[in-house]
């Protein structure tokens, strides 16, 4: 057998039994037994406990070995007999042809795993639950279509191949039905041999009964009957189980001290806990694991309930565990044949012999909430496996689902866990089938159980029944969030309106309206208000779960009008059953008191006695509002005209109607006015909700068309009065000195009137203007959008997310915006920051209405603004009149009375009379204002009706004759007309002047119009315009002047501001990137249009060497930038700084698998060419006194330590480890660089000696300084010491040619660098000081020349400002350091460094030249060899020559080293042609350096390609060197390095003074190098490396790139999601992470992933910086997408990911689901980023920008 290699792992108890059973002996034995559960119970009795109950495991590090060995056992010695008896053969063939035979039904039925993403199609699926999986959604017709992405929660299966979810293209091309597929009618148990179906039956039912006795079973000690185990020890388990209640680190302390565990144990245990549900944490004799119950018991049970334990008998837990592989394996078996799960369906859902309720499957929805989560989850899979697939069987199991609905629902609530793993979830795959939701409904009543078990769990009412929320405990609020899923599910059902009603369906929908009814007249009235006089109230009354609650049923209200609408008879009922409802409701207003009466205008009204100031007022009115909303259904259905005499119209009384909406709205406006501050926030926030688009649909938009329907059954007048008194502003409009109050009241009341009576005139404008309601107006609901649409966008151009903000969604979370959008708005890409904006077109902006009423306040004030300003951009007049509104539904036709009634006119004359006399501040503009519209609505009217008219008879409407009637009381001055007019030109009205004059203007018209109608047909207001056009024109001339005027004006100031920008940026911080930015772009233009002063016709500038020419005649002043004085810089002068930011840089490694050096025994002196890990040094070129500078650090710190003893935040920077802000930029820093002067001229005089002589004389140099520094330490003369060369002294010490200020700033630099580099503790006297600042000067100016050259810019020019100061102050101060440190120190590195070149017997352990990066070789040497100069005192040398030998040593090496590295493979090309002579001595030094490794190296016979590669190897070498000479001896480039283009190698080479032949340098000092290079070449490590194939780093070193993303996000999403947490076990990760720099996945954000870094646990990220970015790392959250940023421990920030949707925007937390696609730009500018060593900046800015940032615990993602 397969298995017989593995059988020693197995334990040795079971070995025996093992090789001795045979599944096929033992399956044919049951065969022939009389009971064969029995039989199967002995086995299981038997071996169950033996393999299953193997002692303690877990934690430990053999666990997974173990559960190996169970896996097998299992299969081997328990569930093969069973699939012997199954399938009567062999099971792995036999399963093969079950499923070979099999036809399986088109369901795909993928089950998610969590965070796997899933598709929806929003054009065609039946409603948003309705998803796909990757696999099937690729292969469907949706993927062209508009989709939705969004990733799993875990649980729920992929809808392919059912009909009912999608509209279209049900099937992808996988599940597609073939004439070969069955019938779905057909029944597949029938394609089984009958045998196999009988044998199926009886063993399925027995295993299953097992299972579900074994997972519902409550002894801990006792076994169903015959499964006790023959032989029964003492032993048990102590099992803890999971609850919602406790936290992790709860968990963890108490397992530490109960089971004596170590940490690391107890987060595996606490681990499994969360993830199955429950986990033993101790094995042992009772009492053993009795003493573990109660320590855990007594020490969770302080502040709650604790934690669940379990002390267990291991045969017990032993058979719980293999009925849940028992489980498992059902589930597979039946995916191999549709027969075998029919079968297993209708094992499971078979009645047993109690009735009702006891079916296998009843039972374990039953016992759902008693079981443990792994146990939960497994059997919910097998559900979904099997019921849920087959189609006749989900049926029945809906119908035992719906029947079972209220328990498990109570059970729910009672129970703690997660809804995602209770039973309660499958209701999302029942009820959103349609034709089920509607079975159930039908026959189950499944919508009245719902709203009733609903209802019941909300049992805190007040003396009227309604709810209470208020003084809501913690323990009523969780209950309450648990309860929401009954919405959920009501939801469900409602989703799909029925296409066909039957009298069923009408009866049981009615019954479940019914039942809805009586919860919203639980919600009529709640939380009621009083407005609060004198004192502030105490406590804030809760508010939100009773706004909770109504934002959860807003859909569900929306849902339930949609049904009536789509049936005329359910819509009568319904419309009558709310009625009902409402006069139940309305029974408890006090109408018993008198009523008062009103007269106004010669109109008279009564109404109630009451007032919003002084008694209960709610928001909550659902009621009302749900009547308002079948109301409009009746007027847009036309039912109120079809059927008027099947209405209960007569029994509406309007003035009740609209009294609690009204009540409302004043409410709003008296809070609006501030009479409501002592009320507090929580009626604030009331408010706010009211409007918000989230609950507005079915809160506030219901309220005004409430009003519409009251005023459209009114006298206008009547209904005006009501308004005015609910506002309580009668008085003022009916007194008859109504400006009489102003003298008397005080200010406040008077500003609060102010503002009432604006919200009284703006409540009237949308009464009669909002018809955009499909049934108010004649729209349709696309109108509706639309015109949302474009008021959004008359605020401002606006992106695809924040529109779809601003609109309601539907139950389908769609917002009907893409439909409209494009027919309104132009869509404007965005660049490679910001996101796309839809831009209104011109065209609609005549559609714009000031008064909109979904408009904020200040929404209103922007869009006003705007607008305006538009229209004096084109040249138009300011006025913005109303827009033209659509007409009313018949029903409510005569709304549009109130704009002609003589209330209303009596107001508008007070207002207006106000205006033209305005004293005190008895009047506002925005009164005016208002007027002037409402006036204009009303002549907008009597011109549509003039229009439309076909004769005088049908119009209605005569506002222009009423208001040129003199004023009646109360106001006895003139016309209203009359007043207009008088206001035309009056001085403090400058802005109405226009508006003023287009009513004037329609006035004209209008009368016109009435004029000719009866000769003429009709006359436009075009037309009216003609007579006009001079004074416009000359008004338009002037309009444009002043404009013209105002520009210039704009400009100078403009220019103004960007100057002083430039000096000074501090105020707005959010433009800080941005204006950054473009001072880079600025500066480094300057930089390109003044080359400083360089003498560009010189052709043959050489920058090293003793022909060079220096730069030190230009004298260098500089500005501080805190005090602002001027200073020249000097080496004795007042020290200057540059600040500067020093940071550890992988960016340029090769190798991100070496580990960090040990800082204390590293050793940095020879850089691996692998680059590792490096220093960078960046500055912001801000420069500053040194004084200045630590003053200004003194003080931050100082403040910092206030800072933390108040509060214990943290800051954006760390001043503890000298970090700092400019105090100009506010870039991060963290120390500065001194600025030297210019090096000097060389002496032209003195002879260049050779290069042998120059090796021969610091031979002899080297030589006596080694016998010096032997002296030293022996203190032993040997004898007579070698020759010394003249002039050198040994002992000279040179004078320090640096003022103490900047010497004290070169420690300063020095100690930063040190210890940033090697992350220790300051050592001024550790000999590595000096190397680590020539690292950070070579490795910053390798890393600026990798980017030159990707990004082809010219190697001279191109860099900013800023980047130049730093390398130029950078370089030359590492040239000067060597002065701070002891010079023996010094003289040993170069002596050392120097061995590699020239090999020395005396020095030890010199690498081979294939493990040294030459350019910090060439760098340390020229950097180090100033002091051994500064020995030589024979005045004949200069250190120049020095510097050019070196570099001609230098390069040399590199090309050897290049040769020795280069892999060519063979490519004939050119073979006959005759190599040119560069070829030739290429191919001559291969051959050389052949002979000198005995043929290690390959025969080359194409010196074109050996030179080629020479050429492309060495070229970031020598670009480097220019950089550094050029920075060194500040030498000016020449002018072909200025730009990018041909003749970049000879202007390098004849810079760097190098013959344009490199090779020449080997060839013209032959003699003198041959001995080296063989020397180089025998070094053991060359030929040990060339042998070995271990050479890792080739030349040129390639540029890192961050790593390939996939083109569609979700691609990386199902990468993720079958990414599994490295360390706990084959677990899912929940925020899996990915590094961009070396596309490692992480599993970060968890316990599980925790690492110790310097004694603290940190997340997996940030442990994987320091491996791999030397404490730097860039990531993607993949679940999130969301870049994500993290430099050390401590600072971290988000940045917006490359990925953006269709809209060009990104989608932060995944939350739109729109398709995500790679943008490459904003890709490369985040590795640009990086690669520019920009990152921790940006953090910085991030942080300093927004703190929340600082407290976020970076360390633990
Ligand atoms: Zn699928
Ligand atoms: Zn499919
Ligand atoms: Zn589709
Ligand atoms: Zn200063
Ligand atoms: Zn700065
Ligand atoms: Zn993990
Ligand atoms: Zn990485």
């Amino acid at each position: 057998m397969a298995a017989s290699q593995s059988e020693r792992d197995l334990p040795s108890a079971l070995c025996s039994e093992f090789l001795n059973f045979s599944a096929k002996d033992t399956a044919s034995l049951w065969l022939v037994a009389a009971d064969l559960q029995q039989e199967v119970y002995r086995h299981l009795a038997v071996y169950v406990p033996r393999i299953l109950c193997q002692g303690p495991s877990g934690g430990s590090s053999n666990s997974s070995r173990e559960e190996q060995r169970e896996e097998l056992a299992c299969q081997l010695l328990l569930l093969a007999p069973l699939e012997w008896l199954l399938l009567g053969e062999e099971p792995a063939s036999g399963l093969a042809l079950l499923q070979e035979k099999n036809q399986p039904s088109p369901l795909c039925g993928h089950v998610f795993k969590v965070g796997e993403p899933t598709y929806s199609c929003r054009e065609c699926a039946a409603d948003p639950t309705c998803v796909l999986c990757m696999q099937c959604f690729l292969g469907s017709v949706h993927k062209e279509h508009r989709y939705r992405m969004t990733t799993s929660g875990g649980g729920g299966f992929c809808d392919c191949g059912d009909a009912e979810a999608w509209k279209k293209g049900p099937y992808c091309q996988k599940h597609t039905p073939t004439a070969s597929n069955r019938d779905t009618e057909e029944d597949p148990v029938a394609q089984l041999p009958a045998d196999m179906v009988a044998r199926g039956y009886s063993i399925f039912s027995i295993i299953l009964k097992y299972a579900v006795d074994m997972l519902t079973w409550e002894q801990e000690d006792q076994l169903p009957a015959g499964l006790e185990p023959p032989d029964r020890g003492d032993t048990y388990y102590c099992m803890l189980f999971n609850d919602e209640v406790h936290t992790y680190e709860q968990v963890i302390y108490t397992l530490q001290k109960a089971v004596n565990c170590s940490q690391k144990e107890a987060v595996s245990f606490a681990t499994t806990v969360d993830r199955d549900g429950r986990k033993s944490v101790r094995y042992g004799d009772f009492q053993f694991c009795e003493q573990a119950k109660s320590v855990i018991v007594r020490n969770t049970s302080r502040q709650s309930k604790p934690l669940r334990v379990e002390v267990m008998h291991s045969s017990v837990v032993a058979h719980q565990c293999f009925a849940l592989k028992a489980l498992s394996w059902l589930g597979q078996v039946i995916q191999y044949s549709d027969g075998l799960r029919r079968i297993l369906c209708q094992v499971g859902l078979q009645r047993g012999p109690e009735g009702e309720n006891s079916s296998l499957v009843d039972q374990l929805m039953l016992n759902d909430s008693k079981m443990w989560k792994g146990a939960r989850n497994i059997y919910h899979q097998l559900l979904m496996n099997s019921l849920l697939m087959d189609l006749k069987y989900k049926k029945i199991f809906a119908i035992q689902f719906a029947k079972n609905y209220r328990r498990l629902q109570t059970d729910f609530m009672e129970d703690d866990h997660e809804r995602v793993v209770s039973v309660t979830s499958l209701s999302v795959q029942l009820f959103t089938v349609p034709t089920m939701a509607r079975m159930l409904m039908v026959e189950e009543n499944l919508m009245t159980t719902i709203i009733r078990t609903f209802v019941d769990h909300l049992r805190h009412r007040d003396l009227q029944g309604r709810f209470q929320f208020d003084r809501y405990t913690a323990q009523q609020a969780f209950k309450f969030g648990r309860v929401q899923s009954l919405i959920g599910d009501l939801k469900y059902v409602l989703i799909s309106r029925p296409s066909e009603w039957t009298d069923q369906l009408r009866l049981k929908f009615l019954e479940g309206l019914e039942a809805f009814l009586e919860l919203l007249k639980c919600m009529q009235g709640m939380d009621p208000v009083v407005r609060q006089v004198g004192q502030h109230i105490e406590m804030e009354p809760e508010w939100e779960a009773a706004f909770t609650l109504q934002m959860k049923l807003t859909h569900i209200i929306s849902m339930i009008q949609e049904w009536c609408s789509t049936d005329e008879r359910v819509l009568i009922e319904a419309y009558r059953k709310c009625l009902s409802a409402l006069s139940h409701c309305h029974s408890s207003l006090p109408d018993g008191e008198q009523p008062i009466s009103l007269s106004l205008a010669g109109h008279c009204v009564e109404t109630f006695r009451y007032q919003v100031s002084q008694d209960k007022v709610s928001i909550h009115l659902p009621v009302c509002r749900l009547l308002a909303g079948l109301h409009v259904l009746l007027s847009r259905t036309e039912v109120a005209s079809r059927f008027p005499e099947q209405l209960p119209l007569g029994e509406l009384s309007p003035p009740l109607l609209i009294e609690l909406p009204l009540r409302c709205l004043v409410l709003c406006a008296q809070v609006h006015a501030g009479m409501w501050r002592r009320n507090g926030f929580s009626l604030i926030n009331q408010i706010y909700y009211y409007h918000n688009v989230k609950c507005r649909v079915e809160m506030f938009d219901k309220d005004i068309i409430m009003l519409q329907a009251g005023a459209s059954m009114m006298d206008p007048n009547h209904f005006l009065m009501i308004v005015l008194s609910r506002f309580e502003l009668f008085h003022i409009f009916s007194s008859a000195d109504c400006r009489k109050r102003y003298r008397e009241a005080n200010k406040d009341v008077v500003q609060q009137q102010n503002t009432l009576i604006e919200e009284m005139l703006h409540l009237i404008i949308m009464v009669v203007c909002e018809r955009y309601v499909s049934g108010v107006g004649q729209v349709e609901p696309f109108d509706e959008v639309r015109r949302e649409i474009i008021h959004q966008l008359s605020i401002r151009p606006m992106a695809h997310s924040e529109l779809v903000k601003a609109l309601p969604e539907n139950g389908n979370k769609e917002t009907g915006l893409e439909r409209v959008i494009d027919s309104v708005a132009s869509f404007k890409k965005p660049g490679v920051t910001g996101r796309g904006l839809y831009e209104l077109r011109p065209e609609w902006n005549k559609h714009f209405n000031l008064y909109f009423h979904h408009y904020s306040r200040a929404d209103q004030s922007k869009a006003e603004e705007a607008q305006r300003k538009l229209r004096r951009q084109n040249g138009e007049d300011t006025a913005l009149p109303p827009p033209v509104p659509p007409p009313l539904c018949p029903l409510f036709a005569s709304l549009v009375n109130l704009l002609q009634c003589d209330v209303l006119l009596a107001v508008e004359g007070a207002v207006l009379q106000w205006a033209v006399e305005p004293s005190g501040g008895g009047w506002t503009e925005s009164m005016l204002q208002r007027v002037l519209h409402l006036v204009g609505m009303a002549l907008l009217e009597e011109h549509q009706q003039l229009e439309n008219s076909s004769g005088d008879d049908d119009i209605t409407f005569s506002y222009t004759s009423k208001i040129t009637r003199p004023g009646e009381a109360p106001s006895t001055s003139g016309s209203v007309l009359a007043l207009l007019e008088s206001l035309q030109n009056a001085p403090h009205l400058e802005i109405h002047k226009d508006m003023i004059t287009w009513i004037l203007k329609m006035v004209a018209n209008i009368k016109t119009m009435r004029e000719r109608s009866s000769s003429i047909s009709t006359v436009t207001i075009s037309q009216g315009q003609g007579k006009e056009e001079t004074v416009r024109d000359k008004d338009k001339a002037e309009r444009k002047r002043k404009a013209e005027m105002a520009r210039l004006r704009r400009e100078k100031i403009m220019a103004q501001m960007s100057e002083m920008q430039k000096h000074f940026i501090n105020e707005n911080k959010e433009l800080f990137q941005q204006s950054l930015e473009e001072l880079e772009a600025s500066t480094s233009a300057a930089a390109e249009n003044s080359p400083p002063s360089m003498e560009l016709s010189c052709v043959s500038q050489v920058c090293v060497g003793p022909r060079r020419v220096g730069g030190a005649e230009r004298r260098q002043l500089v500005t501080c930038i805190l005090c602002q004085e001027e200073q020249e810089v000097r080496g004795h002068g007042r020290a200057m700084v540059l600040a500067a930011f020093v940071q550890r840089s992988t960016v340029l490694s090769k190798n991100r698998r070496r580990n960090l050096p040990n800082p204390e025994h590293h050793d940095p002196l020879f850089m691996h060419p692998d680059l590792s890990l490096g220093i960078h040094t960046a500055s912001c070129g801000h420069i500053m006194h040194a004084t200045c500078w630590q003053r200004y650090f003194e003080a931050v710190q100082l403040k910092e330590q206030r800072r933390q003893q108040r509060l214990r935040g943290h800051t954006s920077y760390d001043v503890e480890n000298g970090e700092f802000l400019c105090p100009l930029c506010e870039c991060l820093s963290n120390t500065v660089i001194p600025l030297l002067p210019h090096t000097h001229t060389p002496d032209h005089s003195v002879d260049h000696p050779s290069l042998e002589v120059w090796l021969k004389t610091t031979s002899q140099q080297v030589a006596v300084l080694h016998s010096a520094h032997r002296k030293q330490i022996d203190g032993v003369a040997e004898g007579a010491g070698p020759a010394v060369p003249e002039g050198f002294r040994v002992d000279f010490i040179p004078q320090n040619p640096f003022s103490s200020s900047i010497s004290e700033m070169i420690t300063t630099f020095s100690m930063s660098t040190y210890k940033v580099g090697l992350k220790v503790n300051p050592n001024e006297q550790d000999q590595r000081v000096p190397v680590l600042i020539w690292s950070t000067c070579a490795y910053t100016i390798q890393s600026i020349e990798r980017l030159l050259m990707d990004e082809e810019k010219p190697l001279f020019g191109s860099l900013p400002c800023r980047q130049d100061d730093c390398l130029s102050s950078l370089t030359r101060f590492s040239s000067a350091c060597w002065t701070a440190a002891p010079v023996t120190t010094t003289h040993t590195h170069f002596i050392r460094l120097l061995s590699a070149l020239v090999p020395d017997s005396q020095v030890e352990n010199t690498p081979c030249i294939l493990d040294i990066d030459m350019f910090h070789l060439l760098v340390y040497c020229v950097l180090s060899y100033s002091s051994v100069h500064s020995l030589d005192q024979s005045g004949r040398s200069v250190v120049d020559s020095a510097h050019l030998h070196l570099l001609h040593l230098v390069t040399v090496a590199h090309l050897v080293q290049i040769l020795l590295t280069s892999t060519t493979e063979e490519v004939c090309m050119d073979q006959d042609s005759v190599g040119s002579e560069e070829e030739e001595l290429t191919c001559q030094l291969h051959n050389t350096l052949r002979k000198h490794l005995n043929s290690v190296l390959p025969e080359v016979t194409s010196g074109w390609q050996l030179f080629r590669c020479i050429k492309v190897g060495i070229l970031p070498f020598l670009r480097a060197a220019a950089l550094f000479f050029h920075y060194l001896n500040s030498t000016a480039p020449p002018a072909d390095l200025l730009v990018t283009g041909p003749g970049q190698w000879e202007a390098l080479c004849s810079y760097l003074s190098l013959p344009s032949n490199l090779l020449q340098l080997y060839q013209s000092q032959h003699t003198l190098l041959e001995p080296l290079i063989n020397r180089w070449c025998c070094h053991p490590g060359v030929r040990q490396m060339l042998q070995e194939g271990g050479v890792s780093v080739r030349y040129p070193r390639e540029s890192n790139q961050l790593i390939e993303l996939p083109e569609d996000y979700s691609v990386l999403i199902n990468q993720a999601s079958s990414f599994t947490c490295p360390r706990s076990g084959g677990d899912k990760s929940r925020a899996p992470t990915l590094c961009l720099v070396c596309g490692s996945m992480l599993c970060s954000q968890s316990y599980c992933c925790q690492t110790e870094v310097d004694g603290e646990d940190v997340g997996a990220c940030t442990a994987h910086t320091f491996t791999c970015g030397a404490g730097l790392g860039l990531f993607l959250r993949v679940r999130e997408s969301q870049v994500l940023f993290v430099a050390g421990k401590t600072k971290g920030c988000f940045y917006p990911p490359p990925y953006l949707d269709d809209y060009g925007e990104t989608d932060q937390g995944l939350k739109r689901g729109n398709p995500l696609h790679l943008c490459v730009d904003r890709y490369r500018k985040i590795e640009r980023l990086w690669r520019q060593h920009g990152v921790a900046e940006v953090i910085g800015h991030a942080q300093e920008a927004n703190q929340t940032l600082v407290a976020i615990d970076w360390q633990h993602l």
